[in-house]
């Protein structure tokens, strides 16, 4: 059995390649699920349960939403997830907005900062994605030369502490997980290690998993993150927040040493869900 890569982002958000571009990477790679989980919205997965129809590849339905505790960012992801929820396109569509206006209020920050790139061109950027995201400004800065690369950009203008940095709308942990459960899907929190400490009270609000299995995490944080699942029973899934941007293209997708046990609890309990 081929490995599972469960945290995907495609051109429907920031991702930089297409839902049927990712599949046929998957397919290409042996894969035998992924899970498409694009920043607040659902408009990719149509798209990539079509192309795998006759593949040999499960295509689960997913996103991902962005919360905020104590200042620091918790992102909380929602398999099997009922895309055709009217009640979740609404918030989707109104979380989108918010990021819409984000980004053009860093744009402007950044003309004034002297470092100019046209909100026309990020719209291209960021083409057919109606969640626009700090990597198409990004993008837009490194195509203009201003920055060495998208990570540059980041870690010079638009991280955190950076001088063109704007906040976005602020979902609490909560919040995401009952948006999630309310629309039928099994949320889980991303890539926690510098969270872990907050796992204890965010376990409580209705998760059912946490990543154990994400990129650059050594074999003793994962570790480490398993037994802080077990502990709140909490399963551990993973995968490799794949985007397809810098010079590797799509190697590392599937790359998270992700087991095939946390593919088949999620499956059981969404079984379950739609059973009861
Ligand atoms: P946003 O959702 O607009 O706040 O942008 C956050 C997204 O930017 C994350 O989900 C990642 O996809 C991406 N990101 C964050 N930090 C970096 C970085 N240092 N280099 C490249 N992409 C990043
Ligand atoms: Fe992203
Ligand atoms: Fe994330
Ligand atoms: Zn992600």
């Amino acid at each position: 059995m081929g490995k599972v890569d469960l945290h995907i982002h495609t051109t429907a958000s920031d991702g930089v390649l297409t839902p049927e571009e990712v599949v046929q990477a998957a397919i290409d790679k042996g894969l035998s699920a992924i899970a498409i989980t694009d920043h607040d919205t659902v408009e990719g997965i149509t798209q990539a349960l079509t192309a795998a129809q006759h593949a040999d590849l499960e295509v689960i339905p997913g996103v991902e939403l962005s919360a905020e505790q104590d200042s620091r960012e918790v992102h909380i992801l929602g398999y099997y997830i009922d895309r055709q929820s009217r009640a979740l396109q609404r918030k989707l569509e109104v979380l989108r907005q918010a990021r819409k206006e984000r980004a053009s209020k860093m744009v402007r920050k950044l003309a004034r900062m002297g470092l100019p790139v046209s909100w026309q061109r990020v719209q291209e950027i960021a083409g057919n994605s109606s969640a626009f995201g700090r990597p198409h400004i990004a993008r837009a800065l490194h195509e203009r030369g201003y920055v060495a690369s998208v990570n540059d950009a980041f870690r010079r203008y638009i991280g955190l502490d950076g001088p063109a940095y704007v906040a976005r709308y602020k979902l609490s942990p909560k919040q995401a997980v009952e948006m999630i459960r309310a629309a039928g899907g099994l949320p889980v929190l991303a890539h926690p290690w510098r969270q872990r400490e907050m796992v204890a009270g965010l376990a409580g609000l209705g998760l059912v998993g946490l990543e154990a299995y994400c990129p650059g995490y050594s074999a003793e944080e994962s570790g480490e993150l398993v037994r802080l699942g077990e502990k709140y029973n909490l399963i551990a899934t993973g995968g490799t927040d794949f985007h397809g941007y810098g010079e590797n293209g799509v190697r590392p997708l599937g790359d998270a040493p992700v087991p095939m046990q946390a593919l088949l609890r999620l499956r059981a309990l969404a079984g379950r869900r739609m059973d009861g």
